[in-house]
Formats: structure tokens, C-alpha cells, sequence
């Protein structure tokens, strides 16, 4: 089945009690038994509830994986990620990581022993070379946030098999119609349902697939273990947003190309990131690995003063200032002091995160009506 058909049926099935053609929102944390250990399939709802039951299978289908979870937030998903490994182990990510996935890991994650390696993920022999006997993970996310890397997929499940360490790919920006980390070799994909999935900015949530029966059983153990589950309504919220994901994440590409375009001749802007450019330095791997090239765009402005994007950020009238990505309206926000400033200044800067670095997630508005509020915040 191709994309657009299973983004609609797979997973979901006609209610057999009514026909309802929709999943309905199962608000019930037990299920009934006939007798003690004879049910349904559903025993309570933090092991397993219908509405999320459908969800899960829909995200693994459009992801090509056999195993879907999801979880209160994405990360939560990432915890479950990480809750797989033992004190001692190593794990390898990306140096301009999203700012709470590099909070979890060095905050919560290095106190119960495990190490954590941030290296340019660009250049494959960064990675090789902090492999060691306790390498268990790689992370992976790509494009990046808000640099707009692009990381070489299948060149990181060549260290990570040879390591014998799993690789995870946060796959939230491209989304699955652009692209599918486990067809590259990834054992994991993660999702900030939040953003794209969802793509209505109404729900918080989180996802993991993969296809490893054994890492399945891991996955279902913590998720029922440590209970960050989704809910119900929240599921049905996120089915639905998914019924048109193909369609809004074409319009997000060719509005993102549109504003890419015009960003990068405006006079006021320095350097404008997005991978699609000829230009841009992973292009080549983003059209190997990519089917399209997405609506996040970032970009720094000449002078580099942060009062410059600051008034910048608050002119602007259509774009919304805001924190997530992903939706149907298109938001604006400044790194530095929103998504990364978790993260110390001389870190970030190193990574190109310096003060008057802009990220727009382009939304599926009208692009004229979207560059002419550009064009009168720069002013
Ligand atoms: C938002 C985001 C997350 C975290 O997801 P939440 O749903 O906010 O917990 C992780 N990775 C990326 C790339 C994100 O954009």
C-alpha cells in the first residue's frame, strides 16, 4: 500500500458494534472479562487502550515498521529510548541536538551512569571515532533543529552495526512522507507526534517504531512499566491529523521552498538554512535519503544583533511567536532564548545557535500572504 492510503486506513477499522466509520475514543482505563485471564485483548489502559491500539498501528504502517508505541510526549518516548540501556553504556548524538532531548540526556540520563557523546554528526568519522566496547546507541536526528543538518542515515547504520549499538533517528521534522529511517537501517525511529503528526498544534505527544521483535518486547515492557501513555482523546486527535499528513506536508515543502527562495535574496538576512539549496552543504545526502525538503527554515540576519530578531520575531503579524513546529499555522521563534537556551551559550554558538538565528516552521497558509508579513517585519 502506498502513502496516502495507509496515512488514512491502516490500523483503523470500522467500529463492529455500530459501523462508525472513525475509531471511537475508548474513555475507559478496564475492560471486562469473562472470566479471569479470558478478555478482549484489553485488560487496562495503560498496557493497551483501542483508540491508541489503532494510532500505534497507523504510525507503524506510514513508517514501515511492525511495531508502533506512543507516549504522553516525545520525550517520553525518548526516555523509553534510553531506559533500554544499563549504567556503563555510551551513547553518540548530534552536537545541535533539540534543546530537551540534550536536556534529558545530560541532566536526567548522566546521574544513573550512562555517557553521553555530542559530536558533528555531518562527518561519519566523528562518530567512528568515539565507538568503543560500550557504545550501545546512536541518536540521530535529522535535519536538525534548528541548524537544519542533515545527517547521513545509512552511513550511521554502517558504525552502528559494526559497533553492535542501535540507532534511533528522531525522524519529527522530516516526517515519514519524506522520509523512513528504518528502509536506511535505523532499528528506531522516534517521533514528537506534537509537531507534524499531529500537525493541528492541539495535542502533546510522543512516538516509537520500530521492526526487532526483541526491541519491540523492550518498548511495550517500559511503556506499560513506567506508564507515560497517551490518552484516548488525544489518540483520535492524532488519527485524524494523520488522514491528511501527505497533503499538508506538500503544501509545507512547497511553501518552504517558496520562502527559502525569497529569504535568501532579502538584503537584511545573512545565511539562510534549508536544505533544498543546491548550496547547502548536505544536499547531496538530503536528496538520497529525503523525498522532499520540509517547511523549517532557519536563517541569521546581517550584523548578527540580537535586538535585530528580537524586533523581528514581534512584527511579524501572521507568523505566530512560538515554541513547536509543525502545524497547519506558521510559527516563528528565536532559538536562543526559547527552544535552546537550556543550552550554554558557548555551546550553542559553537553549532551556529548565536543570537540572531530566526526559525520559522512554515505553515500551509497562502506563501504570498506569508512572505508579505516577512517582508514588512524586516522592514
Ligand atoms: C519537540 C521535539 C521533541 C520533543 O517532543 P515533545 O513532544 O515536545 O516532548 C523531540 N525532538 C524534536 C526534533 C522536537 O522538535
Amino acid at each position: 500500500m502506498k502513502f496516502a492510503t495507509k496515512a488514512i486506513h491502516a490500523g483503523v477499522h470500522p467500529d463492529e458494534s455500530t459501523g462508525a466509520i472513525m475509531t471511537p475514543i475508548y474513555q475507559t482505563s478496564t475492560y471486562v472479562q469473562d472470566g479471569v485471564g479470558n478478555h478482549k485483548g484489553y485488560e487496562y489502559s495503560r498496557t493497551l487502550n483501542p483508540t491508541r491500539h489503532a494510532l500505534e498501528k497507523n504510525i507503524a504502517a506510514i513508517e514501515n515498521g511492525n511495531f508502533g508505541a506512543c507516549f504522553g510526549s516525545g520525550l517520553a518516548a525518548i526516555d523509553c529510548v534510553i531506559k533500554m540501556l544499563n549504567p556503563g553504556d555510551e551513547v553518540i548524538s548530534t552536537n545541535d541536538l533539540y534543546g530537551g532531548s540534550y536536556r534529558l540526556f545530560k541532566t536526567i540520563f548522566e546521574k544513573y551512569g550512562i555517557k553521553f557523546h555530542f559530536v558533528d554528526m555531518q562527518h561519519p568519522t566523528n562518530v567512528e571515532s568515539h565507538v568503543n566496547a560500550d557504545t550501545k546507541l546512536i541518536w540521530v536526528e535529522t535535519p536538525t533543529n534548528p541548524m537544519m543538518n542533515i545527517i547521513d542515515i545509512e552511513a550511521m547504520a554502517t558504525i552502528a552495526k559494526k559497533a553492535g549499538a542501535m540507532l534511533c533517528v528522531d525522524n519529527t521534522f522530516a516526517t515519514p512522507y519524506l522520509q523512513n529511517p528504518l528502509d536506511l537501517g535505523a532499528d528506531i525511529v522516534m517521533h514528537s507526534v506534537t509537531k507534524y503528526l499531529g500537525g493541528h498544534s492541539d495535542v502533546v505527544m510522543g512516538a516509537l517504531v520500530c521492526n526487532d521483535e526483541e526491541i519491540a518486547k523492550e518498548m511495550y515492557r517500559i511503556q506499560n512499566s513506567t506508564g507515560a501513555v497517551t490518552a484516548p482523546m488525544d489518540s483520535f486527535l492524532v488519527l485524524r491529523g494523520i488522514k491528511t499528513l501527505h497533503l499538508r506536508v506538500q503544501r509545507h515543502c512547497e511553501n518552504g521552498e517558496k520562502l527559502a527562495n525569497f529569504l535568501v535574496k532579502h538584503p537584511k538576512i545573512d545565511k539562510v538554512y534549508w536544505p533544498g539549496f543546491p548550496t547547502h552543504p548536505n544536499h547531496d545526502v538530503a536528496c538520497k535519503q529525503m523525498r522532499g525538503f520540509g517547511g523549517m527554515i532557519s536563517f541569521t540576519m546581517k550584523g548578527n544583533l540580537l535586538e535585530d530578531a528580537l524586533e523581528v520575531v514581534k512584527k511579524v503579524e501572521i507568523f505566530a511567536l512560538a515554541e513547536s513546529l509543525g502545524g497547519v499555522e506558521s510559527l516563528i521563534g528565536h532559538p536562543a532564548t526559547m527552544t535552546h537556551a537550556s543550552i550554554p551559550k558557548e555551546v550553542r554558538e559553537k553549532t551556529g545557535v548565536v543570537d540572531s538565528l530566526i526559525r520559522l516552521s512554515v505553515g500551509i497558509e497562502d506563501a504570498d500572504d506569508l512572505i508579505a508579513d516577512l517582508t514588512q517585519a524586516l522592514g
